[in-house]
């Protein structure tokens, strides 16, 4: 109930009673509102602007560990990218090297995540940098793994064509050497002398002597080219071991191994022999790389040891005249 007013009136020395119209007192009663209100309203946003709700609080913790989270994933990122760095180093100085192959050009392994507009849409976000430098390094590293998977496919189907290549190139001695008595190097390969013609002519391969029968070995795998007889060679046979090697083993008594058969390393192919043009049963042994002859000493490295490859180098040396 609201207290009446009263004005002194001095005429005639007595109170009285103030009587307001309704539109005073709803103007009263308005500016009471307003100002009551006025003051809420400055509460009300101080409240707000210094003291958290526990919403605001719950969601800035929850805020704060998306950012941690964040900050850990991109520290994860980063190790795997310097996991990745490793392998492609081992993969460029150790598994190309002993494969023969060049390193893949750093141009190509980390080529660049292709402009920054794909990651504009983020720039919006709050704390941009963190997750767009998170966003392009993953597009790295996945480009980079995706080069490095490829490059781990090269290097496997190098490593089969190298274990198909070592049992395919000539590797062992084509006769037995362990007994002395029966084979002897006589004749190694360059300008020797020739038994026939007492010229120097050039040998091509390596003379085995041995007694008639002696088996002689396939020295590496590969398919028989030639099996047969003439003049110069006598019995012989010529494998094609691929990777552009060929041998030849001439002058034998009886050949074993015939035209087109798939030969494997070690496989007697005939006997020792003195058919053709020979001046005493041996074998004459050759070695060739492009059709064209090579040195047979540097073939024999899967069943000599360091001295006896000495001792056989140091023999076919000292050999005078050939035996073809
Ligand atoms: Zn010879």
């Amino acid at each position: 109930m609201r207290k009446a007013g009263y004005h002194f009136n001095s005429d005639t020395l007595s109170f009285d009673k103030i009587e307001s119209s309704l539109r005073k007192r709803l103007w009263r009663l308005f500016k009471k509102f307003f100002s009551s209100f006025s003051l809420a309203i400055v509460m009300l946003y101080l409240v707000y602007a210094f003291i958290d709700s526990p919403k605001e609080k719950l969601l800035k913790r929850k805020y704060e560990e998306v950012l941690t989270q964040y900050s850990l994933l991109s520290n994860k990122v980063e190790h795997l990218d310097n996991v990745l760095k490793d392998m492609e180093s081992r993969d460029d100085n150790i598994y190309r090297v002993i494969f023969e192959t060049d390193p893949i050009p750093s141009s190509i392994r980390r080529a660049g995540s292709g402009g920054v507009d794909q990651y504009e849409h983020l720039r919006q976000i709050d704390n941009a940098d963190l997750i767009i430098g998170t966003a392009k390094k993953i597009d790295e590293l996945s480009k980079a793994i995706y080069i490095q998977s490829k490059s781990f496919d090269k290097i496997e189907e190098l490593a089969k064509n190298k274990i198909d290549m070592l049992a395919s190139i000539p590797a062992i001695l084509p006769v037995s050497l362990k007994d002395k008595n029966t084979h002897q190097v006589t004749s190694s390969f360059g300008y020797r002398m020739h038994p026939i013609y007492k010229t120097p002519k050039f040998h091509a391969g390596m003379d085995f002597t041995g007694t008639i029968g002696t088996p002689i070995y396939a020295t590496g795998n590969g398919v028989v080219i030639e099996s047969k007889f003439d003049k110069g060679y006598g019995r012989h046979v010529v494998i094609d071991h691929g990777f552009s090697y060929k041998t030849l083993y001439a002058h034998m008594d009886k050949i074993l191994a015939k035209k087109g058969q798939k030969i494997k390393r070690g496989d007697v192919i005939g006997y020792l022999g003195n058919t053709g043009l020979s001046t005493g049963p041996h074998l004459h042994y050759e070695v060739r790389k492009n059709d064209k002859p090579i040195d047979p000493i540097n073939f024999y490295f899967n069943d000599l040891t360091p001295d006896e490859f000495e001792l056989l180098v140091e023999t076919a040396n000292n050999t005078g005249q050939s035996m073809d």
